[in-house]
């Protein structure tokens, strides 16, 4: 068993084990066309799909079905920290399915599950000390939005017209129905706008607006505007939901400092609940282990999922106080209990890993290791932003994001039609990268784990793309 703590250092890419030989091109072709003919693939325009399988993967690689051998530059939809592979994670998978792989956590509970909520509430932000488990970021983001309309209903005294929420512009927060309403994306989710709630809607403090190409609006008028609809909608509103220092999926798009903080401070201020989404942004992306340290925030709800098992698992938790968690005590007849769960929330494979990850982030001092790979990063983008094709580029910790533009003096966007962004990663490809744009943003997020020597591999594979897909 490689469980030996001293084995992590040396750690760079495990051997492929030996009960799993890489499919022979016959049945290469044959996965192929049965991919195509039954995986419907997620956000993905199946009549324009073309497969690529990816067989293993080893540190920050992915090798794929013939030998290939690509690095994971999107950090395998914004999950991995550690690598592929690692031998600790594996390990600690492979005990726990030993012991037992899943047996419920509704009503019943395990030693691994209970370990690793009380080691979240350790790393959190102080105050939370409460952790209900689901199975995915959207999940982890329903439950907030239901605990904190509930939360509402059953305080002492009971604020029944709490029943309003606050979002932003072009935010993301997963495709279940309720995140939906919540979320801000309209390529994503104008078409199920019928089926959902409406928020109250605050433009993003942190882009360009895309229907109209104005800035964002200032720090201060971001902070003016929420005061405002606070003020209009004063006992009406149960929480304001947000991704916090960087919305993602909206194009890598960062807040202005001390935004957080006045965020927090009003929602005190006026009684509202906060809910910040970490999905994407937790375990350390931004260079804190939780983007809302950086601001000193501790919101009323912690929403975490990607990271949460370091790319293994799915796994989600919604992390909250002690006060909210009062409200919902009572005995059963009372009928204050949350009715609402996950089968698989709290799966103990998942915690199991997840524990592991935290002990790597202690063992091999990851946040420790960020600084010096934040800033090559930073070179990197700095050199890429002036090709004529680059309209802007942003990075937040570990996280790069590179604006593709028809013409640079204006920022004039291409056709969407085109996909630029997406031929662009494409042809990374051919040099050794995998990534994954959001529109014509191509994106950078690898594993945390990745070293300086790949991360210069990686971005002069992203600027080779870029250029492929431009010229
Ligand atoms: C990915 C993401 C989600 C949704 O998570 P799933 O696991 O895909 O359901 C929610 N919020 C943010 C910020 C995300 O990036």
């Amino acid at each position: 068993m490689p469980d030996d703590p001293s084995d992590a250092s040396s750690f760079r890419a495990p051997p492929a084990p030996t009960d799993l030989r890489r499919p022979g091109p016959e049945s290469c072709a044959a996965l192929a066309a049965w991919d195509r003919g039954h995986v419907w693939h997620a956000f993905t325009q199946m009549q324009e799909y073309e497969p690529l399988l990816i067989e293993r993967g080893e540190g920050c690689t992915l090798v794929d079905s013939d030998g290939r051998r690509y690095l994971d530059g999107s950090a395998s939809m914004w999950c991995n920290v550690h690598g592929h592979g690692h031998p600790r994670l594996d390990a600690a998978l492979v005990a726990q399915a030993r012991r037992v792989a899943h047996t419920t956590n509704l009503g019943l509970s395990n030693p691994t599950t209970i370990e690793f909520a009380k080691r979240l509430v350790e790393v959190a932000p102080p105050g939370l000390e409460k952790v209900f488990f689901t199975g995915d970021g959207s999940s982890a983001v329903e439950a907030a939005l239901k605990m904190a309309f509930q939360y509402w209903l059953q305080a002492d005294p009971p604020r029944e017209g709490r029943t309003k929420f606050i979002a932003i512009g072009e935010a993301y927060h997963g495709d279940t129905l309720g995140a939906v309403a919540v979320g801000g994306v309209d390529r994503f989710t104008s078409v199920f706008a019928p089926l959902t709630f409406e928020p109250i809607r605050l433009p993003s403090p942190g882009g360009v607006c895309p229907s109209t190409g104005r800035p964002a609006p200032t720090l201060g008028e971001s902070l003016e505007l929420l005061e405002r609809v606070l003020v209009a909608h004063e006992g009406k509103i149960a929480a304001m939901v947000m991704e916090p220092v960087m919305q993602a999926a909206a194009g890598i798009w960062i807040h202005p400092a001390g935004y957080l903080r006045g965020v927090r401070e009003l929602t005190t201020k006026h009684g509202v609940l906060l809910i910040l989404d970490e999905v994407a942004v937790g375990f350390g992306r931004t260079g804190t282990m939780f983007a809302c340290q950086q601001e000193g925030v501790v919101p009323d709800f912690l929403c975490l999922a990607k990271g949460l098992t370091a790319g293994y698992l799915p796994m989600a938790a919604t992390l909250t106080t002690a006060e909210v968690w009062q409200a919902f005590l009572g005995t059963y007849a009372q009928r204050r209990t949350f009715f609402h769960g996950h089968t698989y929330g709290g799966n103990p494979l998942a915690a199991a890993v997840g524990l592991a990850s935290l002990d790597l982030f202690r063992d091999e001092a990851v946040l420790e290791s960020l600084p010096p790979k934040i800033a090559r990063l930073g070179e990197h983008l700095d050199r890429i932003a002036k090709l004529g094709v680059v309209g802007a580029v942003r990075q937040c910790g570990l996280v790069g994001g590179i604006d593709l533009v028809a013409d640079k003096g204006s920022r004039r966007a291409f056709p969407w039609q085109e996909q630029r962004g997406m031929k662009a990663c494409l042809a990374a490809r051919q040099h050794g990268a995998i990534l994954r744009p959001l529109g014509d943003v191509v994106v950078i997020w690898p594993p945390l784990s990745i070293t300086l020597d790949e991360l210069d591999r990686l971005c002069h594979a992203a600027e080779a793309g870029i250029r492929a897909a431009t010229e």
